[in-house]
């Protein structure tokens, strides 16, 4: 696989071109924020509200979104992925000319089909892989975070060299940029959310359930699971070392329980295994993409009451607990 390095990129692709980030969240603050501090002409624009704020703290002068795409000659989308469709119908793409690039974060909304840019245009993506607190700080720490980019459409011939300068005024080349494809980083970003991580609460959840059941402190049973940051440290050092190598971390009892007790990945656990393959195929048939539009257009009904059932759960009694406990009050 091709990853792009500082040398790979060169920022002058964008001399005289005015970048427009459209949304000042998670990522379109860190974003904008890494380019302006690489010398590049960014400008933001958003709605009226506790975001614009922020910008306007940080020294910008955010104009409506309508404005910013017509001022841009690259369009950021930075905002969620579930309202991208409806802002680019209404305020982008009536000021999408001709030779400009559109740049989105993730490759959802294009590799699903919800926006279809038009053929005289570079649509590109650069996706940080992680959030973007993280984006900003390892910037700002001289450092960078890893992206996925692809150019979707090259209108001008001109889309790489932009997209890669893109990449490293943002900082993902000192890191290393993974050429991939909208289609791997929607697919492997959605089936992440979808296959890997719902097992992991499952475990966390019923961990948690049999200790209380057994009457264990629900105090001692949440520092264990995860109040003491443990499983943070360990997935670092997971993507430092590797899952396998890490364990040189662990005592040799902890090693010998954790490899011993593991359901290996021949005999493995069938169920599980199936339930990740399904959870690919829905992705990847486009019915979770569908699904999750109907639900934006409901207003979001099923999502609340699956916060409201989570908020339910006894852990959270336990969370509250070791919360206090941690802050120094007993
Ligand atoms: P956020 O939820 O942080 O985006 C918030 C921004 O979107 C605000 O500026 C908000 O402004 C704007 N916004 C929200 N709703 C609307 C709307 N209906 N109309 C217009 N603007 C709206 O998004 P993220 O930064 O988390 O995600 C942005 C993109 O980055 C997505 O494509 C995502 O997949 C990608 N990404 C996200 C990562 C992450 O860790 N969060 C990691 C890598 C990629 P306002 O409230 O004023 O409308």
């Amino acid at each position: 696989m091709k990853v792009f390095y500082e040398n790979d990129a060169d920022l002058s692709a964008l001399n005289g071109r005015v970048i427009a980030m459209i949304g000042y969240g998670n990522q379109g603050r860190a974003q904008a924020l890494n380019l302006r501090d690489s010398g590049l002409n960014v400008i933001v624009g958003n709605i009226d509200d506790h975001y614009k704020e922020a910008a306007i703290k940080d020294g910008f002068e955010p104009v409506s979104i309508a404005e910013a795409a017509s001022q841009g000659d690259v369009v950021m989308v930075v905002i969620p992925d579930e309202v991208q469709d409806l802002v680019y119908q209404e305020s982008i793409s009536p000021n999408l000319k001709p030779g400009k690039l559109i740049s989105f974060a993730s490759g959802y909304n294009v590799h699903f089909g919800l926006i279809v840019p038009p053929k005289d245009v570079d649509v590109v993506m650069v996706a940080p892989r992680t959030i973007g607190r993280q984006v900003r700080i390892a910037f700002e720490g001289g450092s960078g975070v890893n992206a996925d980019v692809d150019v979707w459409n090259d209108a001008t011939g001109n889309a790489w060299p932009i997209t890669l300068a893109l990449t490293k005024g943002i900082g993902c080349t000192r890191a290393g940029a993974f050429h991939t494809t909208f289609a791997t980083e929607a697919e492997l970003d959605l089936f992440a959310e979808q296959g890997l991580w719902p097992a992991i609460f499952e475990c966390l959840l019923t961990a948690y359930e049999v200790l209380e059941e057994q009457g264990y402190p629900k105090e001692a049973i949440a520092l264990e699971l995860y109040a003491s940051a443990e499983p943070a440290d360990i997935f670092l050092a997971m993507a430092r070392q590797g899952p396998f190598g890490q364990m040189a971390y662990h005592s040799p009892t902890s090693q010998y329980g954790v490899l011993s007790r593991r359901l290996n990945s021949t005999g493995g656990n069938a169920e599980l295994r199936q339930r990740m393959r399904d959870s690919l195929a829905f992705i990847k048939s486009g019915a979770f993409a569908r699904e999750w539009a109907e639900e934006r257009k409901k207003g979001y009904p099923r999502l609340a009451q699956l916060r409201q059932e989570a908020a339910q759960h006894p852990l959270n009694t336990a969370d509250v607990a070791i919360r206090q406990l941690l802050n120094g009050k007993s």
